[in-house]
């Protein structure tokens, strides 16, 4: 199959527009003609993280219409509309747990660019291997070929071509909130970082009756935004007193989430909390973390994420239906772009001008 997809092959070049080559959808896969792809940061870690084989087709956050099925997939048909989430093998101890996004092969299976037995389903014009597979789809294009077993289906009715930020970004933020913190009623949390994954979790935390919602971020705009979305306080992340701003909101936090991946920051917001309270972190975090074991000791936890410890089958319907009754207007954070302007969207997103792409074929 003759695709349309943007291509990274420098890690400090553009975006590249190319035809590539897609193989037919093998046993268990499906090929699926995206509607709408979401652009999250990590989909710009091939960048930054030496080793990332490149050339590579990233997106991990697509929504679209099942067009073929490979042998021996039962769960959805040729039509169906899905939303594309990460890959997870289905039997090792964490997938049988129904934690998916802590399986075992969780990062070959979503950063290595390869199917596990090290093939790819891409070739570009030459005929030379393009790394796919990321997250399970590598969606940046007009058709993927995912594992059945990513995608979940979802009602006809729905705009689909803004539902793919819900099987990554959206997902872990509102996750991180209602299933891994598991936000109580009446507590008090500060996230920081007021992007796609903040806003979420700020959304989730009012929808969990949180009291208190602080948001921290150095935008002013999206520090603005936040209060649109629950925040109950704004903190500017520049301010030397964060620290102390932030006792005096919550007097001590029950839960601190960080979607910055910074040391320093998640220092603070480690310090931030109760006793009894937790730190949730996700993210790519960049540099060692320096704390005192004392400000463990007072029963406080640091809790590591991944995709909100979500199970997507279940998960992104309750998400559409928190967003059927207006508690979750992930929508309005979107803004759309065409598929070729990608580096567009990537220069939106740096500069803080858009909080969530998505890229349209
Ligand atoms: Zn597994
Ligand atoms: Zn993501």
């Amino acid at each position: 199959m003759r695709v349309t997809a943007a291509v990274l092959r420098d890690p400090k070049g553009a975006f590249m527009i190319e035809e590539i080559d897609l193989d037919d959808p093998g046993p268990g896969e499906i090929a699926v003609r995206i509607a709408g792809v979401g652009l999250c940061h990590t989909d710009l870690l091939p960048r930054v993280t030496p080793g990332m084989p490149l050339p590579i087709v990233c997106g991990h956050e697509g929504s679209g219409v099942v067009a073929a099925i490979g042998p021996g997939v039962t769960e959805v048909a040729v039509g169906d509309h899905v939303v594309m989430s990460f890959d997870s093998c289905g039997t090792c101890r964490s997938c049988v747990a129904e934690r998916p996004a802590y399986c075992t092969t969780f990062f070959p299976r979503n950063l290595g660019g390869r199917r596990l037995d090290g093939t790819t389903s891409a070739k570009d014009a030459a005929g030379v291997d393009i790394s796919s597979r990321w997250f399970g789809q590598s969606s940046f294009a007009d058709h993927a070929v995912v594992e059945a077993r990513n995608v979940v289906k979802v009602d006809a009715g729905l705009p689909l071509e803004l539902l793919g930020p819900l099987g990554c970004g959206f997902q872990t933020g509102a996750g991180a909130v209602l299933n891994s913190l598991d936000v109580q009623p009446g507590s008090s949390i500060v996230v920081f970082g007021a992007g796609a994954v903040g806003l979420a979790a700020i959304m989730a935390a009012r929808i969990a009756g949180a009291d208190t919602i602080v948001a921290v971020d150095l935008n002013p705009e999206r520090l603005e935004s936040a209060t649109k979305y629950g925040a109950t306080q704004l903190v500017h992340g520049a301010n030397d007193d964060v620290p102390r701003q932030l006792r005096r909101a919550t007097k001590g936090a029950d839960y601190t989430f960080d979607t910055t991946g910074v040391p320093a920051v998640i220092a603070t917001a480690i310090d931030a909390l109760n006793p009894l309270g937790v730190c949730g972190l996700v993210g790519a975090q960049r540099g060692d973390l320096a704390i005192n074991p004392m400000q463990l000791a007072v029963g406080r936890t640091i809790k590591g994420i991944v995709e909100g410890d979500a199970v997507p089958r279940r998960f992104i319907p309750r998400l559409l239906e928190h967003w059927r009754r207006g508690e979750f207007p992930f929508d309005e954070l979107i803004r759309t772009f065409p598929l070729t302007e990608i580096n567009e969207a990537e220069h939106a997103v740096h500069h803080g001008s858009v909080i969530k792409p998505v890229l349209i074929p």
